[in-house]
């Protein structure tokens, strides 16, 4: 079957014998010049499987049906597995050059098998562990006829209203950057092409996530220098790893839609970059200029997308509509539909798929990749490597697995299918499979304990009336395990909060269990940083535990029972009320820097709010404790181009074995712009068995020094700095050195 399809292609396309050796950029000009300029232009066409259209998309699917065989529709997203996918390529087989469609697909935090939102992910600090996600994303996706996923998702974010922090990784630009590496370095594998192996998208270009007010699609309105330090660097080092494809993103920047914006496009991505591969619009976002008031019409909208490098329209219709026309009329040069469309076909030949449109849509390898044991073993590992404790007074986790009678108490305790977090194709049978909180902790007890469990509340309304029951439950247990938090379809693209506490009467729900005096346990559901002090100020263990996938309930249970010691560290700061966000880490001083973060005298902050978050940036406990001591650095005073190396003994002076994330900081005390008071500059992920230490080394250059100015120069300047090292981001040791250059 494989192989007739094969032959056919080839024959098609009249490759056979001179194709072989030619190189993509051959292959792809030969291609163009067969094509017309309606076929050049569907090539930068990209539609959505109608099962989820929406709106005056869905009244069109015949439409498209017919459009994909006439050879004018390049890509489609949506569509789904190994039947969908070949019913779709076979429609495209049938138009004048049989040129194959590219299967696109938001596989965000896994694919059949879930993983941790991916802030959850972040919190895990495992680069390893990351990438492995992905290439288990990967491999189930492709075998699901996927050939693209919209991921990852590198947008640097420091507002928790923006329901999309669960799709990143969070407030800093370094850690952003290093995940975002990891993540495309998984799914895109051994290099596309290889069978299991998606091509990778980096988005949203750019600085999506800076929205004004945390509001999703919102304008941002920043400085050039402040894009180029804190936004761009993960797109940029996205681009020099070889990322198959970039997305662009609905917000404007300082006026000019992101979709239209020739300086990031042109300039930088496909310019200083040297960018080859293609953009993709976000979903509707060339049509979308139009209300946003920058382009007139449908016409002006995909000229100036066009002109910025946009190469591919998402779903919004326009390109097929104008672009033959503008060029036509001379308003576009035919020589960007050639790159743009050159850049899409340049991909399709790296896949693979002109030699065979279905080699990714194989019913062996789609079973293989269901409700794969593996997979879901290590969603497991991950889910609880991802869990950040919080606070564990009195040491009362790990719980004992004999204790008598637990009560998991709270809306979350037997909720399966939100396990799986926001972007989830969310198949029927997988959701069968989603190992509740309940069903996690119940497996783990001893068959002489007994599990009791009370709904309490709803996640999101007003009623009470299951307060008592829960009341009652609690006083029945000899340890209470609460669940509370935000659902998890409250955080993801348009779920922007105003407020981020726990919804609906959670919290009250949280006072009465109290009242019972009784040890209570306390695990957060959400996708973003939520805001807690009552919480945080009253009940002594808490637990982070985001949306953990497919094995939640299992994840969560290995760290309640101290099957697996929590080591995850917070990537974003939690703040202490929304009236203090943006609170972030690294921010610059003042001329009026406070002293300590409760000091209000004149100085830099709020007269009725400590400066500092509820929990800092790179927080998290352990079962155990760790010491750091012996911070050496190899000079205090460096020249020019020399390395500094910094090293760190750490002690695991508990009673657990555990992981810690080791933290470098670095302040550059003067600038001719003023620079943050802490940025990380690297971290390290250790194991460490109890009554053990380790030293740890880093490395500093001056590459690591450098910034961006106002003139947009790029470089270090000599001076003094303090190089600090810790547990998180305000608990680290500091050295003061010298570099002059
Ligand atoms: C989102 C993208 C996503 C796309 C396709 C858009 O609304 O912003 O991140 O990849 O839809 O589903």
């Amino acid at each position: 079957m494989k192989k007739t399809y094969f032959l056919l292609a080839i024959a098609a396309l009249g490759m056979n014998n001179v194709y072989g050796q030619k190189t993509i950029d051959q292959k792809v000009a030969e291609l163009l010049s067969k094509m017309t300029l309606e076929e050049k232009v569907g090539q930068m066409v990209q539609y959505s499987g109608f099962e989820y259209a929406t709106g005056p998309q869905q009244s069109n699917s015949a439409a498209v049906l017919e459009e994909i065989k006439k050879g004018k529709v390049g890509s489609m997203l949506n569509v789904t597995g190994v039947e969908e996918t070949r019913a779709f390529q076979k429609l495209a087989q049938l138009s004048r050059l049989k040129i194959p469609l590219l299967f696109g697909q938001d596989v965000i935090h896994g694919y059949r098998t879930t993983f941790p939102v991916n802030l959850g992910q972040a919190a895990s600090w495992d680069l390893g562990m990351i990438e492995k996600s992905e290439r288990i994303a990967a491999t189930e996706a492709s075998a699901y006829g996927i050939h693209w996923t919209f991921a990852p998702m590198v947008d640097v974010a420091r507002d928790p209203r923006w329901g999309r922090v669960m799709e990143g990784s969070g407030e800093d630009t370094y850690l952003g950057t290093q995940i975002g590496l990891a993540r495309i370095k998984g799914f895109q594998g051994k290099g596309l092409g290889s069978l299991d192996a998606v091509m990778a998208c980096a988005k949203h270009f750019a600085a999506y996530g800076a929205a004004v007010g945390g509001r999703d699609y919102n304008s941002v309105d920043m400085s050039l220098r402040q894009l180029n330090e804190t936004y761009l660097p993960p797109f940029k080092a996205a681009a020099e790893a070889g990322v198959a494809t970039f997305m662009n993103s609905f917000n404007d920047i300082s006026g000019v839609p992101a979709t239209a914006n020739k300086y990031i496009q042109r300039e930088l991505l496909k310019g200083k970059w040297n960018y080859k591969g293609f953009v993709v619009s976000d979903w509707g976002s060339i049509g979308e200029m139009i209300p946003h008031g920058y382009a007139k019409d449908a016409a002006e909208a995909a000229e100036r997308a066009v002109l910025a490098g946009s190469d591919m329209d998402m779903e919004s219709r326009v390109y097929m509509a104008e672009l033959p026309k503008l060029v036509k009329e001379g308003k576009i040069d035919s020589k960007l539909v050639d790159d743009a469309a050159g850049r899409i076909l340049a991909k399709k030949f790296e896949m693979g798929l002109f030699d065979d449109p279905y080699r990714f849509s194989d019913e062996k390898r789609q079973k293989e990749q269901t409700n794969n044991l593996e997979n879901r073993k290590f969603g497991r590992e991950f889910g609880s490597k991802s869990i950040v404790l919080l606070k564990n007074k009195g040491n009362i986790l790990p719980l004992s697995k004999t204790v008598k009678t637990v009560a998991l108490i709270g809306p979350f305790g037997k909720e399966t299918v939100a396990n799986h977090g926001f972007w989830s194709i969310a198949f029927k049978d997988d959701n069968q499979r989603i190992i509740s909180q309940f069903d996690g902790i119940k497996s783990q007890l001893d068959k002489n304990s007994t599990l009791l469990y009370a709904k309490g509340c709803n996640v999101d309304d007003q009623d009470r009336s299951m307060f008592a029951e829960a009341v009652e439950t609690a006083r029945k247990a000899d340890v209470v395990i609460m669940t509370l938090g935000e659902g998890s379809a409250m955080s993801g693209e348009a779920k922007s909060r105003s407020s981020i506490g726990f919804t609906g009467v959670q919290e009250d729900l949280l006072k009465e269990i109290a009242k019972t005096g009784k040890p209570i346990v306390l695990m957060i559901n959400a996708g973003r940083p939520l805001i807690f002090n009552w919480a945080a100020d009253n009940i002594p263990a808490i637990a982070y535990t985001w949306w953990l996938g497919t094995e939640a309930g299992n994840s969560i249970a290995d760290v309640l029972f101290g099957t697996v010691n929590p080591g995850g560290k917070l990537p974003m700061s939690f703040p202490r009320t929304e009236g203090q966000i943006p609170v972030y880490y690294n921010h610059y001083n003042t001329g009026r820097p406070a002293k300590n973060s409760t000091e209000r005298n004149y100085v830099s902050a709020y007269i009725d709010l400590d400066n500092d978050p509820k929990f800092p940036f790179g927080y998290g406990l352990s079962y155990t404790d760790f010491k750091y001591s012996d911070m050496v650095l190899s000079s205090a005073d460096l020249k020019g181009n020399q390395a500094l190396n910094i090293s760190v003994t750490v002690s695991n002076t508990g009673k657990y074995d555990g992981e810690e994330v080791v933290q470098l900081y670095i302040r550059d005390l003067f600038g001719k712009v003023v620079r943050p008071v802490k940025e990380l500059k690297g971290f390290q992920k250790i194991f460490i068995k109890k009554g053990e230490s380790k030293k740890v080394d880093f490395k500093l250059t001056p590459d690591d020094l450098k910034f961006f100015d106002n003139d947009l120069n790029y470089d270090w300047e000599g001076g003094e700095f303090d190089i600090m090292v810790g547990t998180n981001s305000q608990d680290v040791q500091t050295k003061r050195i010298n570099w002059t250059k």
